[in-house]
């Protein structure tokens, strides 16, 4: 449930209000926008009289939210998030694009990935160290040596540095990672979740791969429901019967998400197509389509990667796409 209080409520009336709420055993999440105050109530609401707080002078609107997922919900919150990352804004009309590639491998190839990227105008770098391999005999990441390699490229360039974590015992190894990812395999781990909630984290979900929206939504949930409000979600392609690509990137879920939540949504076109040369043309797409951001894989050497080469950039057709998706922001402003 959500009350929309009336312009010109003073603190003081807004205190008593929540107090009152709180009586009634329910959390009250307030979202000062530009024009109004809303409260949203996060509980059992079944005992509120609506009739009655709608009669309260300070009290413009009640609404009742039949959606499941309630802090995520853009009804509590009119205004698109901003999420702020070590200095980075995305969202809210911040675009920025997260580059570097699927794993951290040594020292030269992050420290060169990330220069180049860079130097394209990526705001953010990936990499991943604790990696979700579909087969245990494939390279697992090199863990707490690839995130030291990943700080070290943030050192190197200032670039604020995005990694996945796959479990919460190793949430102290994330200390300085600037935004934690949870990966498509690891959406619904309710417990990795509920850990990053209790975290002061900025926290990336990318969507499961079978998953709905209002599932993601949810997985969501259980972040901000523990206290942590920065959550960034990614739509990332999910399994269709399609063949061709690696996943069917589903771009309605952009405006979709858009209209349910507050939250930042990017895209992720490497994963969703698998293939290098089909990254170009959604990532454009997804940019078109109102993403607040762009996660895409880049290589020094895609050849030579020891996970995901056939849908790694080099940092030439990076830097490419990077000019072709500024081309399209510029037309849409
Ligand atoms: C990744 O970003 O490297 C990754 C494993 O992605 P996803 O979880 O979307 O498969
Ligand atoms: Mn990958």
């Amino acid at each position: 449930m959500i009350a929309v209080l009336k312009q010109g409520t003073t603190l003081q009336q807004r205190q008593s209000l929540i107090e009152w709420f709180k009586t009634m055993g329910l959390d009250v999440h307030v979202s000062e926008g530009k024009y109004h105050v809303i409260l949203g109530l996060i509980g059992d609401t079944s005992r509120i009289d609506v009739e009655m707080l709608e009669s309260l002078s300070i009290v413009e609107s009640v609404k009742r939210i039949s959606e499941p997922f309630k802090n995520a919900n853009r009804k509590f919150h009119e205004e698109d998030s901003i999420i702020d990352i070590a200095g980075v804004k995305l969202g809210g009309g911040h675009f920025q694009i997260i580059a570097g590639p699927c794993s951290v491998e040594s020292r030269d190839q992050i420290i060169s990935v990330a220069k180049s990227v860079q130097a394209s105008g990526a705001t953010l770098l990936r990499g991943g160290a604790f990696k979700p391999r579909t087969s245990p005999y494939d390279f697992q990441g090199l863990k707490a040596d690839g995130l030291e390699l990943l700080l070290e490229a943030k050192r190197e360039t200032g670039l604020p540095i995005v990694s996945e974590i796959m479990s919460a015992e190793d949430l102290d190894l994330f200390a300085d990672v600037d935004v934690v990812q949870v990966g498509a395999r690891n959406m619904q781990n309710f417990d990795l979740l509920k850990a990053l909630g209790r975290t002061d984290k900025v926290v990336l979900i990318k969507r499961g791969l079978a998953n709905t929206l209002k599932e993601l939504l949810m997985s969501v949930e259980y972040v901000m429901a523990g206290g942590n409000e920065r959550v960034i979600l990614c739509e990332r392609g999910i399994r269709t019967f399609e063949t061709y690509t690696r996943n069917t990137l589903d771009l309605s879920a952009v405006p979709m998400l858009h209209e349910l939540t507050h939250l930042p949504i990017v895209v992720d076109p490497s994963h969703a197509t698998g293939i290098s040369r089909m990254v170009e043309p959604m990532a454009m797409a997804a940019a078109a389509c109102g993403a607040d951001g762009l996660m895409i894989e880049v290589h020094n050497d895609p050849m030579h990667a020891l996970c995901d080469g056939a849908q790694s950039l080099t940092p030439e057709q990076f830097d490419h796409v990077a000019k072709r998706v500024a081309k399209i922001r510029e037309a849409l402003q």
